[in-house]
């Protein structure tokens, strides 16, 4: 049963309050607005299907001009001293606290994810990622100094790799332009960031409030356009020296050829399909509420999402009804009232994509509660019903793609080397949980199962100190931490000699 609510979206005063904030253009280049000279696009709230604002995407002239921003502002910017950059940042995390609540109304209108989440997670994680690389700006130091030869004395130097281009989705727009943009910028780089061109308005926001926090001009760019215009524009531009990509693994497979044509660093978040491995002696309740939740997390919109439970066989079918009774009570409806807790997906595209798979897996698995879109008050939206398949094979397509939406297959499993076996079992390894009691069977698992992440008795917290990055298919390099602030970083040996002797011991093994 579904307790909807009027679905009527984002009031029109919260809708013009953004407008304003942004006017002038989808480009952020130099410090300043700008309408890009490529075609239309549109931003429509996914809860009504209106188009909330219309604007010009990025051309290739307009990404020339971000990077050649980008590369004007580099050395300025990385000859700061880390103190510096500290500070702007600290006032930029400020200033995002300040209008944390004209972000998360943004985030919502945006992408259609409840304004629960917006405030309770998007913005208050971005807050705090931009207060964590605040903090790491001042700490650069290379890990290594001493004197390894008897002449010499070594150090090392890290220095920024030059103009970052970052590519981002739609599934947490505030978030992934933090995770891209602040441990680039912290470590003394200047960026480009290109948004999906479905959710651009809070990358702009953050733009705009870099700038008034006294990120200087040039460091920060944004242009907002397509994938195979803008995005590929700036994957292959020869001033770029790093491509940081979230997305998905088609197309960070496309632009890691792409990259390979001028060797760029690389650093690609991909996809996921996430396993919830439930072993014989787990609290059930606990992990009843950790898949609902981890599963239904932002419409299942999420690259960790919970999406293949495996349940050892004991459990399986209190598990399964468990999931099926708390999905019923799900209240899916408008995604700016605070009561919702489940709101449309970001496009109607995706919806469809998603509903596709599903009457797909009818032909092999039982859809126990959901398999379709809201009518009534819903019907206008990109909504679809949280989910629940029972009976899909290991190697059908819902468990072996990444579906991206309110989904999730139960399976259940024998002996605990199945129930692994199965979680290793899918092209991907960016995260997985297991649900146990036993301190042992714990350790096992997050040794055996292969991804960026393993959490035990929980799913989906993450935090700014940790690192957040796939294994297989689902990528290489870290967001957030120290590690991430490391790849935004080129190492440089620096080795001096101590002796001032002209014709030293080691010149006789070259010329006698
Ligand atoms: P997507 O791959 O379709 O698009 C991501 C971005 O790439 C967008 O900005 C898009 O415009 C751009 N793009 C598309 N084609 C391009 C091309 N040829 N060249 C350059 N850029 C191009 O992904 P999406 O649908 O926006 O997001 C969903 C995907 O992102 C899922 O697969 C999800 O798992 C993944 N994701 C991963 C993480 C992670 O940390 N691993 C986090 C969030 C989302």
């Amino acid at each position: 049963m579904d307790h909807a609510t009027d679905a009527t979206g984002a009031t029109d005063a919260d809708v013009a309050d953004v407008l304003e904030r942004v006017a002038g253009g989808a480009q952020y280049i130099d410090g300043r607005p700008r309408a890009g000279g490529g075609a239309p696009h549109a931003v429509v709230d996914p809860a009504t299907g209106r188009t909330v604002w219309s604007y010009a995407t990025a051309g290739p002239a307009d990404v020339d001009a971000a990077v050649a921003a980008a590369k004007a502002a580099l050395p300025g910017w990385a000859a700061t001293a880390p103190a510096e950059r500290s500070a702007v940042l600290h006032r930029l995390s400020a200033a995002l606290d300040a209008t944390a609540g004209e972000l998360a109304r943004a985030e919502t209108l945006q992408c259609g994810k409840p304004i629960r989440l917006s405030s309770g997670f998007d913005v208050p994680g971005t807050v705090d990622n931009t207060a964590f690389f605040a903090g790491a700006a001042r700490h650069l130091e290379g890990k290594a100094a001493g004197e390894y030869s008897p002449d010499h004395t070594s150090y090392v130097r890290r220095e920024p790799v030059g103009v970052v281009g970052s590519i981002a989705p739609w599934n947490y727009p505030l978030q992934m332009a933090g995770w891209k943009i602040l441990p680039a910028v912290a470590a003394g780089n200047t960026i480009v960031l290109k948004p999906s061109e479905l959710t651009p308005l809070t990358a702009l926001l953050f733009a705009r409030a870099a700038t008034e926090a006294g990120l200087p001009d040039g460091v920060l760019n944004i242009v907002t356009g397509t994938g195979p215009v803008a995005g590929e524009h700036l994957v292959t531009h020869p001033d770029v020296a790093m491509t940081s990509f979230t997305g998905s693994t088609a197309v960070g497979t496309r632009i890691a050829a792409l990259a390979a044509g001028t060797v760029k660093r690389l650093h690609l978040e991909l996809g996921g399909k996430a396993p919830f491995v439930v072993f014989d002696d787990a609290d059930l309740e606990a992990s009843v509420h950790g898949a609902v939740a981890a599963a239904l997390i932002n419409s299942g919109q999420d690259c960790t999402a919970a999406t293949r439970a495996y349940v050892q066989r004991p459990l399986y079918d209190a598990f399964v009804a468990g999931v099926a009774d708390l999905m019923a009570t799900v209240r899916l409806g408008d995604p700016a009232d605070p009561a919702t807790d489940l709101g449309p997906l970001t496009s109607f595209a995706h919806r469809d994509r998603v509903a596709a798979v599903v009457e797909r897996a009818r032909a092999y698995a039982t859809v126990v509660t959901g398999g379709s879109a809201p009518g009534d008050k819903l019907a206008a939206g990109a909504y679809y019903r949280p989910t629940l398949l029972t009976g899909a094979p290991q190697e059908s397509e819902a468990v072996q793609r990444e579906i991206f939406g309110p989904v999730l297959t139960v399976l259940p499993f024998d002996g605990d080397e199945q129930g692994l076996a199965y979680a290793n079992d899918t092209p991907y390894g960016l995260a997985a949980s297991a649900w146990t009691r036993d301190v042992y069977r714990a350790g096992r698992a997050a040794r055996e199962i292969t991804a960026g992440c393993v959490w035990i008795n929980d799913h989906i917290p993450i935090v700014s100190e940790m690192p957040h990055g796939g294994a297989k298919r689902s990528g290489f390099g870290k967001d957030m931490s120290s590690y991430s602030f490391e790849e935004y970083t080129q190492v440089k040996h620096v080795m001096s000699d101590n002796t001032g002797v002209a014709r030293k011991d080691w010149h006789r093994t070259v010329f006698g």
